[in-house]
């Protein structure tokens, strides 16, 4: 993850998000606007083809702002956002969603919910390469029998699968998760982040994913980008991962780095978290 790297699938370069707020009467007299606020601040990362970044930091340091802008659901105030060197400029196929509320759709079935996605995005594909294709995803997450149930039928777990198998259902270049895992209990969590794992040895797409868990990051990624406390949060230190694969959690935590990694990644958490909550409470 080079600054700048030609060979960079997806650059950011100069990211700055301002979210303006409304002006009160003294900022309207003097024009200056009392409450806007810069969430992040300056942010250029390079993420090469078949990469698993991970980005953590405290709560509220504009992590899902950056990946909104990645997504093209909301613009960058300054600085752009380039795939495959073109700037980013809405939504497309070529980035796949997965949201930690999963947004399946209520009244349509597992099946349905990963066949229109792929209906959408790929209207001239024939009913029989739609069905393939649909039936392909459901197999790679292991939902197969539970085609013709509805969303409320099934568990949060199975719920997430849909929302991966979906998100990868009309191929996209890169896999963008938001929290993917933290609607979950903790044993439907390891387990998921296990099949995730799974599924990357064979696909090998880049990803790019939030998280506040360390354990988890360590497990699933290439690289772990660090965040800042905000306003005007930044990238501290981004860690290389590297652990070999295919990785399991009792492997990873016999490797020598696994521990100091791991106390690296704790020290940055606590000293960023404690400081928005001192801000928070005014010391
Ligand atoms: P994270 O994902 O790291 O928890 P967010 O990206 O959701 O953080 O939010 C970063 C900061 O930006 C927070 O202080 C949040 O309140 C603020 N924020 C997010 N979206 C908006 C918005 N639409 N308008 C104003 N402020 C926002």
């Amino acid at each position: 993850m080079d600054t700048f790297s030609s060979s960079a699938q997806l650059s950011t370069r100069n990211v700055t998000k301002v979210f303006y707020g409304k002006k009160d009467l003294f900022s309207r007299l003097s024009g200056k606007a009392s409450n806007d606020f810069i969430a992040i601040e300056d942010i250029s990362i390079d993420i090469e083809p078949n990469t698993f970044v991970s980005i953590i930091g405290p709560s509220g340091c504009g992590k899902s702002t950056l990946l909104n802008m990645i997504a093209g659901l909301s613009p960058t105030t300054s600085g752009e956002i380039l795939l495959n060197g073109v700037p980013i400029t809405g939504p497309g196929p070529d980035r796949g969603m997965v949201f930690q509320n999963y947004a399946l759709m209520p009244w349509m079935t597992v099946e349905e919910n990963i066949r229109f996605a792929v209906e959408t995005v790929y209207p001239k594909l024939s009913p029989k390469q739609v069905q393939h294709t649909v039936k392909e995803h459901i197999q790679l997450v292991g939902l197969t029998g539970a085609e013709t149930r509805h969303p409320h039928e099934i568990s949060g777990g199975m719920r997430q699968r849909v929302g991966i198998a979906r998100a990868l259902a009309i191929s996209p270049q890169i896999l963008l998760m938001d929290e993917p895992f933290g609607a979950l209990d903790a044993l439907t969590r390891g387990f998921l982040q296990e099949e995730v794992e799974r599924i990357w040895e064979q696909q090998r797409k880049t990803v790019i994913m939030i998280t506040h868990s360390i354990e988890e990051a360590l497990l699933l990624s290439d690289r772990i980008v660090m965040m800042t406390r905000g306003p005007a949060a930044r990238i501290d230190e981004i860690l290389e991962v590297p652990f070999p694969r295919p990785r399991n959690r009792e492997t990873i935590e016999q490797h020598p780095e696994y521990h100091a990694l791991k106390a690296e990644m704790e020290s940055h958490l606590y000293r960023e978290t404690r400081a928005v909550e001192a801000a928070r409470i005014g010391r």
